[in-house]
C-alpha cells in the first residue's frame, strides 16, 4: 500500500514496548536476572482461577484461559527462582536500581513522575504468573519522544515483573521455566499518534534505543519485546502481540489494515445480500451418518474415537466469504477457523468454500446441504470432525464469530505470526483487571530519589551527535544513522574497546550500512547476538579478516549459527596469503601478461591490479596489493 493510501484510511498506531533490564536483582526477591541453565531443578504443578476484581467483575480474558482447564508445570532453577517466584513468600521491597532506570527513561522521555508509586496486581491467568497475576506500577505520565520532527505522545511508563519463560505447550499442559519471572522490565506505551507503518518501526527503535543507553538494559534476542494496537476509521482497535522483531512492525501494521479493509468489504457485501445477523443461529447439526463410509482421513480420524462427531452449522448467505483473503494465505474461513481452535479447543474448521477436498467429494457436499437445509447458490456451512463437546463449542464460537462479520471488526487481541499476519489469540482484557499488591507499602518520590536516578539518564542525542561526527570523524549521514540505530549503545562500547585498531567509520558502518543490506536480502541478522559482531570486530582489530571480507563473514555466521569466525575465515577460503604468497601471485599475473603490459605501460599497474584482486579480494587490504604491485612490475618490467 502507498502512503497516502495508507493515511487515507485513517491509519493509527500505537506501541507498547518493553525492554528487560540488567540489574543486580530480581524486581521483587533477590535472585540474579541472569538466565542460567541448570540441570538441578526443582518442578511443581497448579491450577489458576480467575478472581473478582476491585468492581467485582470477571475479565473475559482471564475467564478464556480458566475455560480451558489447563494445569502448569513450573521448573524452578535453584540458581535464578526462590520462593517468592513460586508464590510461597511474600514479595521483597522493590528493587530501588530497577526503579532508578525507569524514574531515568521517564525523565528523558519527557513526562510527569508520579509522587507515589504504588504496586499493582494484574489479573494474568495462562499461567505465565505463578501468582495469578502480574506485579506492575505506573511511573510516569504524559511525555513524548520526537522522531523524524515528528512529536509522538507518551502515555504511560510502568515497572513491572517479566513473565515466567514458556517452555512447552500442550493441550491441557503448559510448562514454563521460573528463570525470567520477575526479571524487571520498563513498559512504555505511546498514544496511538503514529500514523505511518514506518514511523511505527522508527519510534520503536527510538524508545529501544533510549532504554539501552541507561546502560541498564538488557541485550540480546527476546530483551525487547513489543505489542502494538492497530486502527482504521470504522474499524475496531485490535492489540497485536508477540511480534518477534522490532523490523517486522511495518508488516504487521500493514497486514491488520489490509484485513480491517478486507472484513469492512465483508460487511458491505452482507449488507448488498441484504442477511441479517438474527438468520444466524447457533443450529448445529449432527451429520456424522453421513460419513460412515468417508476415505476423507481427517473424518475417518475423528470418528475413530467413539466420542467423535461431526457437525455443522449453516452461515445463511455467506457462501463464497468464507474464501475470500484477508490476509496474505489467510482467508475470512481462517478467522472462524482461529475461534473453533481457541474456543473449541479443536484442530481447525472445514467450509464450503474449500470443498471438494480433503477426501470430502462433490457428492458429499451436495448430501450435506440437503440434510442440512441449505441453498447450495447461497449459504456456507462449517464443519468440524472432532470429540463431539469440542465440536459444539468450536461451533459456537464460529457462529458469534460470523456474527460480528455484520459489525466489521471484532476487538480482539491477536498474536503476530512469524510472516507478519495474525491470528486471533483471546477477547480484548477488559479494563477490571487490577487489584492493588497489599504486600508492598506505596514508595513515595522523594528529590534524593530523584537525584540519584540522574546518572542513568541518557545523554541528550544533539550532544551524541556532535560527538560522532568531531571525536569519532563520522560523515554526517553515518552519524545521523546511528542516531536512529537500536545499538547504538553497542556502537559506543565497541569504539572504545576497538577504535584504536578499527577505523570508527568501519564499526558504525557494519551496524548501519552491512546489517540492513544482509536484512533486505532477508537474511535473518536480527537473530545474531552482539558477541557474533563483537567477534568480528575483533577479527578486524588483530588483521584476521580485512574490512571487505565484512558482509561474507557476517551472512556466514548467521546461516551456521554458533560457527565462529575463524571457521567463516576458512570455509569462506578467506585466509590471508602471506606476503610471498601474494607476491608470487603479483609475479605469475606479470609474466603470463609480460607482452601486453610492455606494449601499454601505462595501463599496465590497472591490468596487474584488477586481475591479482580477483584472487584476494576480502583477503588482502587493497594498499598492500597496490604497494606489491608496484614494486613488482618496477623489479620485473622496470615500468614505474
Ligand atoms: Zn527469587
Amino acid at each position: 500500500m502507498s502512503k497516502s493510501s495508507l493515511r487515507d484510511t485513517g491509519l493509527k498506531v500505537g506501541l507498547e514496548i518493553h525492554v528487560q533490564l540488567n540489574t543486580k536483582r530480581k524486581l521483587f526477591c533477590h535472585c540474579p536476572t541472569e538466565s542460567t541453565s541448570e540441570l538441578n531443578q526443582t518442578m511443581f504443578h497448579r491450577y489458576l482461577r480467575p478472581a473478582r476484581s476491585e468492581v467485582g467483575e470477571v475479565d473475559p480474558a482471564a475467564l478464556l484461559e480458566w475455560r480451558r482447564n489447563r494445569a502448569y508445570v513450573y521448573m524452578a532453577p535453584s540458581n535464578s527462582s526462590c520462593l517468592v517466584e513460586a508464590d510461597e513468600e511474600p514479595p521483597h521491597p522493590l528493587d530501588e536500581e530497577s526503579l532508578m532506570v525507569a524514574l531515568a527513561v521517564a525523565r528523558a522521555l519527557n513526562m510527569n513522575i508520579v509522587d507515589e508509586i504504588h504496586v499493582m496486581r494484574k489479573i494474568v491467568i495462562d499461567g505465565s504468573n505463578v501468582s495469578g497475576f502480574q506485579r506492575t506500577s505506573l511511573i510516569a505520565l504524559n511525555g513524548y519522544i520526537e522522531v523524524e520532527g515528528r512529536k509522538i505522545g507518551v502515555q504511560t511508563l510502568c515497572l513491572e515483573e517479566d513473565a515466567a519463560r514458556k517452555i512447552e505447550e500442550k493441550e491441557l499442559e503448559v510448562t514454563y521455566s521460573l528463570d525470567r519471572l520477575g526479571i524487571p522490565l520498563v513498559e512504555i506505551a505511546t498514544a496511538p499518534d503514529i500514523d505511518t507503518p514506518d514511523l511505527a518501526l522508527k519510534t520503536a527503535l527510538k524508545i529501544g534505543q533510549l532504554v539501552r543507553l541507561t546502560g541498564k538494559a538488557k541485550r540480546g534476542l527476546g530483551s525487547i519485546r513489543q505489542d502494538i494496537n492497530v486502527s482504521i476509521k470504522n474499524g475496531a482497535k485490535i492489540e497485536i502481540k508477540g511480534i518477534q522483531h522490532l523490523y517486522l512492525i511495518p508488516r504487521v501494521v500493514e497486514y491488520e489494515v489490509m484485513r480491517q479493509l478486507k472484513l469492512l468489504e465483508i460487511r458491505e457485501e452482507l449488507a448488498n445480500r441484504s442477511i441479517e445477523p438474527n438468520q444466524l443461529k447457533p443450529d448445529i447439526v449432527d451429520i456424522t451418518r453421513l460419513f460412515q463410509n468417508s476415505s476423507s482421513k481427517i473424518i475417518r480420524k475423528a470418528l475413530s474415537n467413539p466420542e467423535g462427531a461431526v457437525l455443522a452449522v449453516k452461515l445463511p448467505g455467506f457462501k463464497g466469504l468464507l474464501g475470500r483473503e484477508i490476509q496474505p494465505g489467510r482467508r475470512f474461513g481462517t478467522e472462524l477457523s482461529d475461534y473453533a481452535k481457541v474456543w473449541g479447543g479443536v484442530g481447525g474448521i472445514i467450509h464450503t468454500d474449500e470443498l471438494p477436498a480433503y477426501g470430502i467429494t462433490s457428492d458429499d457436499v451436495a448430501r450435506i446441504y440437503s440434510e442440512i437445509g441449505a441453498e447450495p447458490g447461497r449459504d456456507a456451512i462449517v464443519i468440524v470432525a472432532d470429540l463431539r463437546y469440542k465440536g459444539e463449542k468450536a461451533l459456537l464460537a464460529v457462529v458469534e464469530r460470523a456474527k460480528y462479520a455484520f459489525k466489521g471488526v471484532p476487538e480482539e487481541t491477536r498474536a503476530a505470526n512469524p510472516d507478519g499476519t495474525t491470528r486471533y489469540m483471546r477477547p480484548r482484557p477488559g479494563a477490571a483487571r487490577m487489584y492493588p499488591e497489599t504486600d508492598i507499602p506505596p514508595i513515595v518520590v522523594t528529590t534524593d530519589l530523584l537525584a540519584k536516578a540522574e546518572k542513568y539518564v541518557p545523554e541528550h542525542p544533539d550532544l551524541k551527535y556532535k560527538k560522532l561526527v568531531e571525536l569519532h570523524g563520522l560523515s554526517s549521514s553515518l552519524a545521523q544513522a546511528l542516531l536512529n540505530d537500536l545499538r547504538l549503545d553497542f556502537y559506543e562500547y565497541l569504539a572504545e574497546k576497538y577504535g584504536n585498531s578499527v577505523p570508527y567509520t568501519v564499526i558504525a558502518s557494519i551496524l548501519v550500512n552491512i546489517i540492513p543490506a544482509l536484512r533486505r536480502e532477508g537474511l535473518p541478522v536480527d537473530e545474531i547476538g552482539d558477541e557474533v559482531l563483537e567477534d568480528i570486530v575483533k577479527a578486524l582489530s588483530e588483521g584476521i579478516i580485512v574490512k571487505e571480507a565484512i558482509p561474507d563473514v557476517l551472512s556466514y555466521l548467521v546461516k551456521n549459527p554458533g560457527a565462529s569466525v575463524a571457521k567463516a575465515v576458512e570455509d569462506l577460503g578467506l585466509k590471508k596469503p602471506g606476503i610471498s604468497e601474494l607476491d608470487d601471485l603479483i609475479v605469475s599475473v606479470i609474466n603470463a601478461n609480460k607482452d601486453k603490459l610492455l606494449s601499454r605501460s601505462d595501463k599496465a599497474f590497472t591490468i596487474v591490479m584488477s586481475e591479482v584482486m580477483k584472487t584476494v579480494r576480502g583477503k588482502v587490504d587493497g594498499k598492500i596489493v597496490a604497494e606489491r604491485v608496484k614494486t613488482k612490475l618496477r623489479e620485473i618490467l622496470n615500468i614505474t
